[in-house]
């Protein structure tokens, strides 16, 4: 998948071809676009709509957009939403019942996608996003049937990652800054020389779209360029993990001070979880119009921080702040992986950009191994 006579050299003005071959295959195009002061997801009928020649700056809590001196389209770190936003939706109607003159009642079950998505400029670490998606809401024993009906079919144009943010830490869950797979077609955007894209499929349906597109060999000089380029953002990346086995750390940390520390910062905003490509806890919500003769469930994302999420008979299990934060880290980094062999984080730093408070879950991390083992933080 990676040798080099498969990559093809892309010029700019193939994404114009690519949009085009995508919009006639039926699918509805999803991509970054500057809008709200961020980059956003957002429908696209064209690629003048991506954001050339942008870039964020991000740190603990916060975010800004900023003018790039290039004309780059891809080197903007990861926006507030994620391909969840698409696949897994904040609101979705589980069911409708309408009952008739004869009391007879007729349900309809959640309606079918009405698109079939190509995300285009996504960035790795999303792209793993999407499969610890896919382990929870279309592998298991239960699929959802809201996911999968908006997940199937769906065609994945991947970005490299060049130009990590200060946030970004996938070199610690192996999720970046290289595209290893998930994808039907990778870019890695080169501006030195000429602005143009090394391109490689990664599925039979990428490579059938690449033939439409007007491309040529990379040749093993461009394709070493863009290999640089990504081992040169791997090489930027300064956050990090803990190094030690990290469900061993959790489990061994339960009682730790450091979460008395962080709930002293906490707002219980939820922030993190609603940005998080990976979050995907909901609640649901029954309502009924006022003649009684229909009534719908309404699932809506939620979030562990929402003291109501654990509420038992009785009361909330999580009822403090501490309880609440070190459940989300905990299940992220420690209970996760073991249940599903890769962590429930992807290291793409929105949680820490996004946070009002500027907690940071490597340096929560960080100093519970400190405080654990004594060791470096
Ligand atoms: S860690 Fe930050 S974003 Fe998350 S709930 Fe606490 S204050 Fe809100
Ligand atoms: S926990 Fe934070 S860094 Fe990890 S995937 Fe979620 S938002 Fe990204």
């Amino acid at each position: 998948m990676r040798a080099d006579d498969e990559a093809q050299l892309v010029d700019v003005d193939g994404l114009e071809v690519l949009f085009a071959v995508l919009r006639g295959r039926g699918y509805t195009i999803v991509g970054p676009a500057v809008r709200d002061g961020a980059v956003m997801l957002s429908e696209l009928t064209s690629p003048d709509q991506l954001p050339r020649g942008w870039a964020a700056d991000t740190e603990a809590g916060r975010y800004r957009l900023r003018r790039r001196t290039d004309d780059a389209i891809f080197a903007h770190c990861a926006g507030p939403q994620s391909a969840k936003d698409f696949l897994h939706p904040p609101r979705a109607r589980l069911w409708s019942a309408d009952s008739a003159p004869d009391d007879d009642v007729t349900t309809t079950g959640p309606a079918p996608a009405d698109k079939r998505y190509a995300f285009v400029g996504l960035h790795p670490c999303d792209v793993a996003a999407i499969n610890v998606l896919d382990r929870v809401l279309a592998r298991g024993r239960y699929p959802d049937p809201v996911y999968t009906s908006r997940r199937d079919g769906t065609f994945i144009v991947v970005a490299e990652c060049t130009e990590p943010a200060a946030t970004c830490f996938c070199t610690s869950t192996a999720t970046g800054p290289g595209a290893a797979g998930g994808f039907d077609l990778s870019l890695t955007e080169l501006l030195t020389g000429g602005h143009r894209f090394v391109v490689r499929s990664g599925s039979p349906a990428g490579a059938d779209v690449l033939a439409e597109v007007p491309s040529r060999p990379a040749g093993a000089d461009l394709v070493a360029s863009a290999a640089e380029a990504v081992d040169r953002a791997a090489a930027a990346i300064n956050r990090r993990l803990p190094g030690q086995p990290l469900p061993a750390l959790f489990a061994a940390g339960r009682e730790s001070p450091v979460w008395d520390d962080v709930a002293s910062r906490c707002l219980t905003c939820g922030n993190c979880t609603m940005v998080c490509p990976t979050c995907f806890c909901t609640t649901t919500e029954d309502v009924t119009d006022l003649s009684g003769e229909h009534a719908e469930r309404w699932r809506r994302w939620d979030s562990c921080f929402d003291i109501d999420f654990s509420y038992v008979h009785g009361g909330p299990v999580r009822a403090s702040a501490k309880s609440r934060y070190r459940q989300w880290i905990s299940h992220k980094l420690g209970t996760w992986p073991e249940q599903f062999g890769v962590p429930g984080c992807v290291g793409c730093g929105r949680c820490i950009a996004w946070c009002p408070a500027g907690i940071d879950i490597t340096r929560e991390a960080a100093a519970l191994a400190a405080a654990e083992v004594g060791g470096e933080p």
